[in-house]
């Protein structure tokens, strides 16, 4: 594997297609690292494990995170949400337990030295059951992790940062580490991501470079608009002046969800320069 420089440029990309054709893509975007996406209804046998495995050798790539997403997720508003992603609904947590373990010991066979998901809305108040339900599958994650020899990373943005950091000090393991995106703090309208970047600083392992405008004040439970890299309202340049300032080195992983492939790949290509400009 390449040695990685700080700061570098990475993608978010998702597994599914065949592994080789899917590196050479990224690879193509002008990236050597990234984070891999793995949808709910992805296999996650040995073959697969080992087809990316060869993969990243023989393109030399580095697979930083393996991120969790989950069957029967839907990102369409607020509410949707709060209904249906990560583990807070009930009917679904012990499948997505299963699942997360599945994909950490997927990750472990690929090198993966960390995996991810969006955990859903964390409730604020410590007593709700739906808070006790998610610190404890949390914490189960994170030694089932721990003894892969890997860290467990929480998204950002469905909560307020000190909601999240208070969540997350009360798990309490040692290598649970948070993905910071600075988008999601916008699109889903929970603070300046910035100032949220600072507040999380100690426990950021990964972030996603990901751009996006607020919300409409006038439509409650709307989210915000994903934009491409520069585009939005996160500003880049003070965004990577950030991570320069918090000290933070690894990768920068570009994230772009829009249905049009190509223009996913475009407006990635235009993010990577972007980046490669900022961090320079
Ligand atoms: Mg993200």
């Amino acid at each position: 594997m390449p040695a990685l420089k700080p700061l570098e440029v990475g993608v978010m990309f998702w597994a599914g297609r065949p592994a080789l054709e899917t590196v050479r893509e990224v690879k193509g975007l002008g990236v050597i690292c990234g984070q891999l996406g793995v949808a709910g209804n992805t296999p996650l046998d040995l073959a697969t494990a080992a087809s990316w495995k060869a993969a990243l050798e023989q393109e030399d790539f580095t697979l930083v995170t393996v991120f969790a997403a989950y069957n029967g997720e839907d990102y369409a508003d607020a509410p949707t949400v709060q209904r249906t992603v990560g583990f807070i609904p009930p009917a679904t947590r012990a499948e997505r337990l299963k699942r997360t373990f599945e994909l950490s010991d997927w990750g472990k066979a690929l090198g993966v030295k960390s995996i991810a998901c969006h955990i859903g809305f964390v409730p604020e108040d410590h007593t709700h059951p739906d808070y006790l339900a998610v610190r404890e599958m949390v914490r189960l994650v994170c030694d089932y992790a721990a003894a892969n020899g890997q860290t467990f990373a929480l998204e950002t943005g469905q909560e307020p940062a000190h909601v999240l950091l208070d969540f997350f000090k009360d798990v309490n393991r040692a290598n649970l580490r948070i993905n910071f995106d600075p988008a999601n703090m916008i699109l889903y309208g929970t603070g300046d991501p910035i100032e949220a970047l600072q507040v999380l600083a100690p426990h950021v392992i990964s972030v996603h470079a990901k751009d996006g405008k607020w919300p409409p004040k006038d439509v409650p439970g709307s989210l915000g608009t994903e934009y491409p890299l520069g585009q939005g309202d996160v500003g880049m340049e003070r965004f990577v002046a950030k991570l320069k300032e918090i000290g933070y080195t690894n990768p920068m992983n570009i994230e772009r969800e829009v249905p049009d492939h190509q223009q996913r790949l475009r407006d990635i290509a235009g993010g990577v320069e972007l980046l490669h400009r900022l961090r320079a």
